[in-house]
């Protein structure tokens, strides 16, 4: 997480840089919005402020959306910029990711489904199939490189923004559209899948957050 900024108690807002005043919740696009489906452009300089500024308030709505993830497209910026939170075990130590001018790579054939949400989809979730392995580089918030092969959830999770970046939803991804459902419904799909694990002993994806 971003370190919160110390705040004195006598509020000079002159005495504050604008990088630290500035942080603030952006409104979310939604799906039929033009910006959702342009391909986004690349981040010419990741050191530029502005795009750190950019940065900060897409962590910052993230939190304040309870998602997983966001794409700038997502707050009406089309570059290509995503902060997500990647799977952990304790949800509480988890630190948002950045990535700038992500690329990814299918490694490998295998296909796995899994339940999406989007941010920019609200009150919804879909079973999408997605890569299982992908290779992913990007450059961080410092400008430096990432380079590594991820899988499962937290490879789920990058081909869903990355999809942003090239104006795609999830549920153009969805090869049946019957499992597109209201989130509150949930709990039947939760039910059936025990009733079928209790009975196959096969494990199942667990639910995912919005993206
Ligand atoms: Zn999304």
């Amino acid at each position: 997480m971003l370190a919160r900024q110390h705040i004195p108690d006598t509020l000079d807002l002159h005495a504050i840089p604008r990088h630290i005043s500035a942080m603030s919740i952006l409104k979310i696009a939604r799906m039929g919005h033009p910006v959702l489906r342009e391909v986004a452009d690349e981040v010419a300089d990741p050191n530029d402020p502005e795009v750190q500024r950019l940065i900060d308030n897409m962590i910052e709505t993230m939190y304040d959306a309870q998602g997983q993830g966001l794409a700038a497209p997502q707050v009406y910026e089309s570059v290509r910029l995503v902060v997500y939170l990647p799977p952990s075990e304790d949800d509480d130590e988890r630190d948002p990711r950045i990535l700038i001018n992500p690329v990814i790579t299918a490694i490998g054939e295998e296909i796995i489904p899994g339940w999406e949400g989007c941010l920019s989809v609200p009150g919804l979730r879909g079973m999408v199939p997605r890569h299982n392995y992908i290779h992913l580089t990007a450059l961080d918030d410092n400008g430096d490189a990432i380079d590594e092969d991820i899988s499962g959830h937290h490879a789920r999770v990058v081909q869903h923004e990355c999809d942003h970046l090239d104006g795609v939803l999830y549920t153009q991804r969805m090869s049946n559209m019957a499992s597109l459902i209201f989130e509150s419904e949930m709990p039947h799909i939760f039910a059936a899948h025990q009733a079928e694990e209790e009975a196959s002993d096969t494990a199942s994806e667990e639910e995912e957050a919005d993206a």
